[in-house]
């Protein structure tokens, strides 16, 4: 591969806010089949998270810390240049629906145009966690849990680990 890019290395990007069980499931699969994973927290200033990037990098260790080859952290600016400054020579990315691929082929097509030294790699989302999304998690937690309620509803979309964190937010 051109310009020392490792292609045995890979960034998974996005905005965890927080890490579901479905983006948990990618990294599980990616660190299987790379050498080293990046998990990158983008911080966008166009959007209104409810977690802080470093909230964000903090749940999501708390929630990885099984796997040796992965490592967290925090980018600003375009994930290519993200993805460049780590040497890595592949862009991870997971897919879910009819609709992630539209958006997912039209931002991989920019991305080739400015790093076309870049590969990008889909992973399809494993069918029990396809459903999962931000916009979900946070919908199930502004509901609350009700005291017969026997199991934790989050329990089904984000890691254990994240659960309190995610309840605290939403704490009236
Ligand atoms: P973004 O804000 O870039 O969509 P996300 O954190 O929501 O960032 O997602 C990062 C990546 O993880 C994207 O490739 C997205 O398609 C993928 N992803 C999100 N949710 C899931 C899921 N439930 N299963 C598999 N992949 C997912």
């Amino acid at each position: 591969m051109p310009h020392s890019l490792n292609s045995r290395h890979a960034v998974y990007a996005g905005s965890f806010d927080p890490v579901s069980l479905g983006h948990q499931d990618i990294i599980s699969r990616g660190s299987r089949m790379f050498e080293k994973l990046t998990v990158g927290v983008g911080i966008n200033p166009d959007k209104r998270p409810l977690f802080t990037p470093q909230e964000r990098v903090d749940l999501l260790k708390k929630s990885l810390t099984s796997f040796a080859n992965v490592e967290v952290m925090s980018f600003e600016g375009l994930a290519v240049d993200f993805v460049r400054r780590c040497k890595a020579g592949v862009m991870l990315r997971g897919l879910r629906t009819l609709s992630d691929i539209e958006a997912e082929f039209s931002m991989t097509l920019a991305n080739r145009a400015l790093a076309p030294e870049i590969e990008t790699v889909f992973l399809m989302a494993s069918e029990r966690y396809t459903h999962i999304s931000s916009t979900l998690i946070k919908q199930v937690a502004m509901f609350g849990t009700n005291a017969d309620q026997v199991r934790e509803p989050l329990e089904a979309f984000v890691p254990r680990e994240v659960i309190a964190a995610v309840r605290a937010k939403f704490v009236k």
